[in-house]
């Protein structure tokens, strides 16, 4: 990506060091712009009260500016915030905040939890907060059980939008949040949009801005595989990577997701394989049930084969309805004997429930993490989900 055509919002510090010399201003003015933007929040370039009145009029006439407002804010009884932002051009997707509890660590760090015992977690306790972001409107995979996928893509979202969702979500954090980690788990494949995802991962990881450690950073993709590769290869391995599989079968799985014709099973595990893993971090896999579909222990079963040997954790999340589709989630004993014959085999294997749903289930797909552990899955009634 050339300097010129990095949209303003999206330029790195380097960047703006450069553009701000190209124009006879001090390099420096450049590093104070991107403390604005990606430190404060502050996209306004007449909110700048540090530069000029001269530079901040040329920053407007270039087009800096804020890329998106809240439109709508969903808080749901968990304490995950759903928002709706609308773009500049009137598209709007869909953006989660997920406060994280200590036990939700604890699972994912594959500690055994036992959900009777409450932990005191003092009220001025800081709370850890996940967000979950889009990357695309609409998605070109056409997976036949996601509402992004049978809507079809509308466009790309660019770099400076995909980290704006960061930066307009801020005001929405209660004082005693931090925001801790980020999934690519919104809408859209952010693999398909690689340079624009790759571009939001280097923003928001820089020191002088938003500063997110690239290791608590997870892209989830349907497993486009030379672009698994391109991600692990320019962030080293740093950045964490869920695969969503959904089927242990190639002819099956193609009926479910189109994209495995492309790349079939074979080739994405090989994939999985040889992504770096410096930091011994578990691959996600995740698997969404859908009745009659993967459901069966057999399913179960072949997912346990094909995995073997890759260190993995599998979260299971049994689908969400969506509109004009007849599939739905398999009976909570069927997810349950689907979760016992891979934990049997010895994997790290969660039910997640998905966060946030309960106010609002249009977008079909959004927030799948902070789910429990199956103690407390097995106390819900299967009509929960
Ligand atoms: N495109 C990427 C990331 C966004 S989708 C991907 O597919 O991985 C994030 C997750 O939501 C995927 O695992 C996807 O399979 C799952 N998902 C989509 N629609 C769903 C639904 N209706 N119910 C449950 N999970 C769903
Ligand atoms: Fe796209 Fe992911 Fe939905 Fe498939 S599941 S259509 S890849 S957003």
């Amino acid at each position: 990506m050339s300097i010129e055509t990095t949209e303003p919002i999206a330029r790195t510090p380097v960047q703006w060091r450069e553009t701000m010399e190209r124009r006879g201003e001090a390099a420096y003015r450049g590093g104070q712009i991107f403390k604005w933007i990606h430190s404060r929040g502050v996209t306004d370039p007449m909110r700048m009260t540090n530069l000029s009145k001269a530079l901040r009029a040329t920053l407007v006439d270039e087009g800096l500016g804020p890329v998106m407002r809240i439109e709508r804010v969903h808080q749901a009884d968990d304490g995950s915030r759903k928002l709706l932002v609308r773009m500049n051009d009137d598209s709007a997707v869909e953006t989660v905040l997920l406060p994280v509890s200590k036990k939700t660590r604890d699972a994912d760090a594959g500690a055994v939890v036992e959900e009777d015992q409450p932990e005191p977690e003092p009220a001025q306790q800081s709370v850890r907060v996940t967000q979950c972001i889009s990357t695309q409107v609409g998605c070109a995979m056409g997976c036949v059980f996601c509402a992004s996928g049978v809507a079809g893509l509308k466009r790309h979202m660019t770099a400076g939008e995909i980290v704006s969702q960061l930066l307009v979500a801020r005001e929405m954090l209660a004082p005693n949040e931090r925001l801790r980690s980020i999934v690519f788990m919104g809408m859209g494949e952010p693999l398909h949009n690689y340079d624009e995802v790759a571009q939001s991962i280097r923003l928001m990881t820089h020191p002088d801005g938003l500063a997110i450690a690239p290791r608590r950073i997870t892209v989830s993709t349907s497993g486009l595989v030379p672009e698994i590769d391109r991600l692990g290869a320019d962030f080293d391995g740093e950045v964490g990577l869920a695969v969503s599989l959904h089927n242990a079968d190639d002819e099956a799985r193609s009926a479910l997701m189109p994209i495995n014709e492309r790349y079939p099973l074979k080739t994405l595990i090989a994939a999985l394989r040889r992504y770096p893993d410096k930091r011994r971090r578990r691959i996600t896999i995740e698997y969404t049930l859908v009745a009659g579909q993967n459901d069966a222990a057999a399913d179960a079963t072949r997912v346990a084969q094909l995995l073997e040997g890759l260190r993995v954790k599998i979260n299971l999340i049994p689908m969400n309805p969506i509109e004009h589709s007849r599939l739905g989630p398999p009976a909570h004993e069927r997810v349950r004997s689907f979760q016992k014959v891979l934990t049997d085999a010895g994997y790290l294997c969660f039910v997640r429930r998905r966060r946030g749903d309960d106010v609002s289930a249009a977008c079909g797909q959004l927030v799948l993490l902070g789910g429990k552990p199956t103690k407390a899955f097995q106390r819900r009634q299967p009509d929960e989900d």
